[in-house]
């Protein structure tokens, strides 16, 4: 995509462009700005948080009642991109099943996940059910649910594929004129009314700037390095060995799940290729930050698979065999609350960040781009980003 002579100066720069970067471009570009983007990678990529097939969205978040209309904003915009460019599938509808017991020490992102889940569908109007055990065993057979658990089923809540929506998202900003540098790496930010940004072929000029760096936030704001964890995170797709069809996408849905007696959630998706694609299943393990992506192990050992199988998923799955197909491994990026930073840098009235990760900010992704787009052109967006604010965490 770098097929634009290249130039110095631009109204906006955006850094990053992987779910929310790529996302903001296309904005950006939308509303005739002068805009660039550049990545260090060609996105999108598998080093970053954005990869790995798959990512769950659903309408009411535990996480907080306020990010309902960013999700529902971002399917419509993936919708029209589907619309646009001729691609199926960068959403689609499978339900949500999320699962939890008074018993259960596991989290998901925030305390109460489930309860506030609920609470947020009933606030927002968003369509579900509440299933006891028995319902909750009659209707899901491939699951060893236990007496105690309980369902909730979001009947509109599904998957997108992630890195399908971030090309979505860079052709569309190349196409309204962005110019998209690829594998060039920014090296340092020099604040100012002008900002210089010099990477590792060129300085450029701008007036605004954007940092969506992802789990890089640290190396390229690391005034805010306090602010944000980085964890590795490991996705497996184990084998189906019986009931097949029982986990085909029209009667298995994306889950969240917080079991009980291990002290992580797992969460995880339907047979979406076929008999021999597997299921893929990920549990949130948080036990271990590292300082930096360059840290990163992405080799998956045998013991983490075994680990995996035998504490995450033979316990619960009824059906899904040993054998691990694949895996695949991701960063998480996360806020003290589990929450997302958009907001101007302190002290800089022109450079934004934008970290919306805290493992679940792909759904909200492509309204948080919007939003961020029209706020550092106009100062308001019809989304209110004030949720996301610095200020929330006593910055000294
Ligand atoms: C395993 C896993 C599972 C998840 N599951 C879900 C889910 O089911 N549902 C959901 O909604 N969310 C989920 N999330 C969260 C979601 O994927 C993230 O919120 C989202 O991908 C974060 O996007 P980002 O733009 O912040 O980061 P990224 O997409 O990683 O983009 C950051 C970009 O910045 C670039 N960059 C960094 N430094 C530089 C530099 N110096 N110069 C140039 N470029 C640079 C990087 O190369 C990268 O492309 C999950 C995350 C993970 C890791």
């Amino acid at each position: 995509m770098n097929n634009k002579p290249r130039k110095g100066n631009f109204d906006v720069i955006v850094v990053g462009l992987g779910a929310v970067g790529s996302a903001t471009v296309n904005h950006l570009a939308e509303l005739g700005v002068e805009t660039l983007g550049i990545d260090q990678f060609t996105p999108p990529h598998n080093k970053g948080s954005s990869h790995g097939e798959t990512r769950i969205t659903r309408q009411a978040s535990g996480e907080g009642s306020h990010l309902t209309s960013l999700a529902l904003r971002s399917i419509a915009i993936w919708q029209e991109l589907e619309e646009r460019f001729s691609m199926s599938g960068l959403f689609t509808r499978t339900g949500l099943l999320a699962i939890s017991s008074p018993l259960s020490k596991a989290r998901v992102h925030v305390d109460k996940f489930f309860d506030s889940t609920v609470a947020a569908a009933r606030e927002n109007g968003i369509e579900h059910e509440v299933l006891d055990g028995s319902l909750l065993r009659d209707r899901f057979k491939q699951l060893k649910t236990t007496t105690d658990e309980v369902g909730y089923y979001e009947p509109g809540a599904g998957f997108l594929r992630p890195e399908s929506c971030i090309e979505a998202n860079l052709k569309a900003a190349a196409s309204n004129g962005a110019q998209l540098n690829f594998d060039e790496r920014v090296q340092s930010i020099k604040y100012g009314r002008i900002i210089e940004v010099q990477t590792d072929r060129d300085l450029y000029k701008t007036e605004k700037l954007i940092v969506s760096g992802g789990a890089w936030v640290n190396e390229l704001v690391p005034q805010l390095s306090k602010h944000f964890k980085i964890y590795r995170q490991v996705l497996y797709w184990f084998d189906i060995q019986k009931h097949y069809d029982r986990f085909k996408p029209d009667c298995f849905p994306v889950f969240i799940w917080e079991p009980t007696g291990v002290p992580w959630g797992i969460y995880g998706f339907p047979a979406i290729d076929g008999a021999g694609g597997g299921i893929k299943i990920a549990a949130e393990y948080l036990d271990n930050t590292i300082d930096s992506p360059e840290q990163l192990v992405r080799e998956v050992q045998a013991e983490e698979e075994t680990h995996m199988y035998e504490n995450y998923v033979a316990p619960f799955f009824d059906g899904v065999g040993r054998k691990c197909l694949k895996s695949s491994v991701c960063m998480y990026t996360v806020s003290p609350d589990s929450g997302f930073v958009v907001d101007r840098l302190p002290g800089e009235d022109n450079i934004w960040i934008a970290s919306a990760c805290s493992g679940h900010g792909f759904k909200h992704s492509a309204a948080l781009g919007e939003a961020l787009a029209d706020v550092v052109l106009s100062g308001r967006s019809a989304i209110s980003l004030e949720h996301f604010m610095l200020s929330r965490f006593n910055l000294k």
